[in-house]
């Protein structure tokens, strides 16, 4: 990890594990019985990074290895993946850009978080039978862990596990900084949000209802503008593969935009700057648009001046930065959905052989709401 990042400590995988859960959500009702240290082999299976993408995925920058597991070690958690959260992030992992974490070494299991069942355990604090939140781990069917750096994952009756992924793992707490935090918004202001149906838009979208302001999503089919407009209960959708965004987005913001929820980036950013408010906001959360891109030859917006034409705060952010808030935005996004304002949905794709190709569906659109890769069966 590069020091200039900020100081989040020298391990990114104890750093990460913390992203979904405070380990004071631990729920002892959750927990079983040590069982037996297992004595047999375990048969792992892995995905490698071979090559750094040029552009989109191609099937021969990973390879999937099967190899056999050295025993555990002392304080170890032996954790069996259920299911394996696929982000745009890790795309960016892939490639050897100047990011917020180091890139995935050429010749290296893939850096991804997953949820899991703990199958071994020689940690004290953390039994067999253990569903938990890996943070940092990657793309295999088994993670050796350190029992420290796992988090037990309440059980929430009729909550399904893959909420720790959406609205209440990292893509909800993200949605949750980014817009309370930088959004700023206040009740009445117009709120417009891109990626509007995916993991993070569709909750920013409607955090932002629930806040009071008129919400304006934009997103990549009819389909999924319905699901904002019908089901998540935004004010209007914008098909920005069949419509005019520019004249849709005066149409549905006449009093202009107050809040940009970028997830993004090129023209559609465009679009949405040229029509901000004085003294605006903009939380700069991601730039999907650009991350099969050569980053030498991405650039920024064109109308960049009108950032300060219009006196706009933009600010980038990890939702790293938020760590040690988390309790604070878990707490406010479960009282959300436990009063039944928060919809999601979860795109789920089986088969961790399928990891790569699935990964796919976030940059074609064929994702609505998290997607998640079913890895084996719940306990
Ligand atoms: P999503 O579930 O939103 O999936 C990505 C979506 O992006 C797709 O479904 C697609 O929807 C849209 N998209 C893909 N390519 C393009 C394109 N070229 N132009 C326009 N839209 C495109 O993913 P997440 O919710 O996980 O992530 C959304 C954004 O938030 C990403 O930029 C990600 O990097 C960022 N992020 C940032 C975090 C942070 O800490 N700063 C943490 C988590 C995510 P459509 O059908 O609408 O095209």
């Amino acid at each position: 990890m590069k020091e200039t990042r900020g100081n989040y400590g020298s391990d990114p995988r104890l750093l990460i594990s913390k992203l979904c859960f405070p380990r004071q959500l631990k729920s002892p009702k959750t927990l079983t019985k040590p069982k037996q240290m297992a004595t047999e082999m375990t048969t792992n299976t892995i995905w490698y990074l071979r090559k750094r993408p040029v552009g989109e995925v191609a099937p021969d920058d990973l390879e999937l290895v099967t190899e056999e597991m050295a025993p555990l070690a002392e304080g170890h958690v032996r954790v069996r993946t259920i299911y394996l959260s696929l982000d745009p992030t890790n795309r960016i992992w892939m490639s050897d850009m100047d990011a917020y974490l180091p890139p995935v070494e050429i010749g290296t299991p893939m850096r991804g978080g997953s949820i899991g069942v703990i199958e071994e355990s020689r940690s004290e604090s953390v039994p067999v039978g253990s569903i938990v939140n890996t943070g940092l781990a990657i793309w295999a069917a088994y993670n050796d862990l350190p029992g420290e750096g796992v988090n037990v994952l309440p059980a929430i009756p009729g909550l399904p596990l893959t909420a720790f992924m959406g609205p209440l793992g990292a893509t909800g707490m993200t949605a949750y900084f980014g817009l309370t935090e930088i959004g700023q918004p206040k009740a009445g202001e117009t709120l417009v949000v891109s990626a509007a149906a995916g993991a993070v838009g569709s909750m920013v979208g409607q955090i932002g209802k629930n806040m009071g302001c008129r919400v304006v999503g934009i997103a990549g089919s009819d389909e999924k503008c319905r699901w904002l407009t019908e089901t998540a209960g935004f004010d209007a959708a914008i098909n920005y593969k069949v419509e005019d965004v520019g004249e849709a987005l005066d149409r549905h913001c006449p009093d202009g935009i107050d809040i940009n929820f970028e997830n993004v980036g090129g023209s559609i950013m465009e679009e949405v700057i040229a029509r901000l408010n004085d003294f605006s906001r903009m939380p700069l959360c991601g730039l999907i648009s650009t991350y099969n891109a050569d980053p030498d030859e991405s650039t920024g917006p064109k109308n960049f001046a009108n950032l300060l034409m219009r006196r706009t705060l933009v600010r980038g952010f990890i939702i790293i930065d938020f760590l040690d808030r988390f309790a604070d935005g878990f707490a406010a996004m479960a009282s959300l959905l436990m009063d039944g304002k928060l919809q999601y949905e979860t795109d789920i794709v089986e088969g961790l052989e399928n990891a790569p190709t699935a990964l796919a569906r976030l940059f074609e659109g064929r994702n609505l709401g998290k997607l998640v890769l079913k890895v084996s069966d719940e306990p």
